[in-house]
């Protein structure tokens, strides 16, 4: 998979690059993010940490500000991750609120009153500072929801199954209590190790990223 995977990180290298705080309007309404994280590195550049995309229709850019900005790890599994890793660090007893999820009224009225939201706020924060000065990313467009996550999928795959590049001896998912982050060396826990892109997939991934 190593071929491909180089591939894939040539092929975004050379999209835009968006940092914190980014132009909504140069990001599409529907497709797939690429991010990149400082001191990550691979096949002679910077490193895929994460690939990510949305179901909702034409909901990308609050996607991005959902990870980026909106301080609730409820409402993006990538916050949850940094924060997990976060407080793992420091041995934080925390990590185990942070764990739960207050979406529903119901998990709401069972969990509220042991949870610390002063303190949950303060990490929220550090999610947010860390996420915003560590992160970059790419994007492009891809309208059909179903061309969309099969890609993503495979991208997700094809990174995973690379044994040339890797996460530093520093990098944070290091620290995940999410085994399979350590191990991938990716943000993510989903769609690892399934079925990635072949030289012909590659090729039609080339032609939907050069636009
Ligand atoms: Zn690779």
């Amino acid at each position: 998979m190593s071929k491909e995977c180089e591939a894939i990180h040539v092929l975004a290298r050379k999209l835009e690059r968006h940092n914190f705080p980014f132009s909504e309007s140069h990001i599409p309404v529907n497709g797939i993010y690429i991010l990149f994280e400082k001191g990550e590195h691979g096949h002679g550049g910077e490193r895929i940490v994460r690939i990510g995309t949305h179901t909702g229709e034409k909901q990308l850019r609050s996607r991005l500000k959902q990870h980026f900005l909106n301080e609730n790890k409820d409402r993006s599994i990538f916050r949850k991750h940094i924060g997990r890793s976060l407080l793992n660090q420091s041995n934080d007893p925390f990590l185990e609120f942070w764990e739960l999820d207050l979406t529903t009224r119901k998990a709401k009225d069972k969990y509220a009153h042991l949870i610390d939201f002063e303190y949950q706020k303060s990490i929220e924060f550090r999610v947010s500072q860390h996420i915003q000065s560590n992160f970059s990313f790419c994007v492009f467009e891809v309208n059909d929801k179903t061309e969309r996550l099969e890609m993503e999928s495979k991208i997700i795959s094809t990174v995973s199954w690379c044994k040339n590049c890797g996460p530093s001896e520093n990098w944070l998912g290091n620290y995940s209590p999410k085994q399979k982050i350590a191990e991938s060396g990716l943000w993510l826990v989903n769609e690892l190790y399934k079925t990635p892109f072949d030289a012909s997939g590659i090729e039609g991934f080339s032609e939907i990223i050069k636009g």
